[in-house]
């Protein structure tokens, strides 16, 4: 029975099978969104790690937005997998705040994601390949890291927002991506929530918030912004890109019924 919000209880969802293929799990993420579309991100939260006992992670940058999601779900269950993807050119105070925040929340299973040595060796020796392909460099750094992570997960959390605007203005709260589902908690959420979780919880800002970065990546894709700038501005700026690629779809994808939402974790 829906309560208020017209989300499903979380026993009702323990009940979902995990997704056999693309298209059942496309199905079972139509399902759910129609049920959480409407909740609470605790609700959210709590119902798809209810729902995929094991067999689902959080994904996090540990970015200027993160601890918010990262609380909640340290709220609920704190082993809950966490995956970090240290690309190897993250700015050393992100490096810093992922310990200190896992500490603080009492994360008990961060995993840190880095590159394929080989990937490095071959195709980044010098480690500038985001010179001259970002692309490229991506895919090396953060996407086959990432999907090499997944494979053993049902099902993952996101931490984007509509209220980033582009591509993510459509962001479902639950979609189906590589045969996996996939929950954005924070989609419906505003600048203005998130600022007011993080005060209500005390929670520790990033060391570069405060020095005009709204969105923290790596080191050489991002760049302060003013503080009219859109808060991907900084991102790849000056070039085309806007998105990283974990949440593209792959080659080989057999379908997607609610498709992807561009942009990076
Ligand atoms: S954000 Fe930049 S440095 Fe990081 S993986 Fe992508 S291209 Fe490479």
């Amino acid at each position: 029975m829906p309560d208020s919000f017209g989300a499903q209880p979380a026993a009702d969802l323990a009940t979902a099978p995990p997704p056999a293929s693309h298209q059942a799990a496309a199905l079972q993420a139509r399902a759910l969104d129609a049920r959480l579309r409407h909740a609470s991100p605790q609700e959210i939260l709590k119902g798809v790690i209810e729902a995929f006992p094991g067999q689902i992670a959080l994904v996090s940058s540990f970015g200027t937005e993160s601890a918010v999601l990262l609380h909640m779900v340290a709220q609920i269950d704190p082993a809950t997998p966490v995956l970090f993807l240290d690309t190897g050119q993250l700015f050393g105070q992100t490096l810093d705040y992922r310990k200190s925040l896992a500490k603080t929340l009492g994360l008990t299973d961060v995993r840190d994601l880095r590159p394929e040595f080989q990937d490095l060796a071959v195709h980044d020796p010098k480690a500038d390949l985001w010179k001259t392909s970002t692309d490229a460099c991506c895919q090396i750094r953060k996407v086959l890291p990432l999907d090499k992570a997944l494979g053993g997960f049902d099902a993952w959390i996101t931490g984007r927002k509509r209220y980033h605007g582009g591509s993510r203005l459509s962001l479902p709260v639950v979609e189906a991506s590589e045969g996996k589902i996939k929950v954005n908690p924070l989609a419906n959420w505003t600048k203005v929530e998130l600022d007011g979780y993080m005060t209500a919880h005390d929670l520790p800002a990033h060391p570069l918030a405060a020095f005009g970065y709204p969105s923290v990546g790596c080191w050489p894709c991002t760049s302060a912004v003013e503080e009219e700038g859109d808060v991907r501005s900084g991102r790849w700026a000056g070039s085309d890109k806007t998105e990283c690629g974990i949440h593209t779809p792959r080659p080989n994808t057999i379908v997607s019924i609610d498709g992807d939402v561009g942009g990076d974790i």
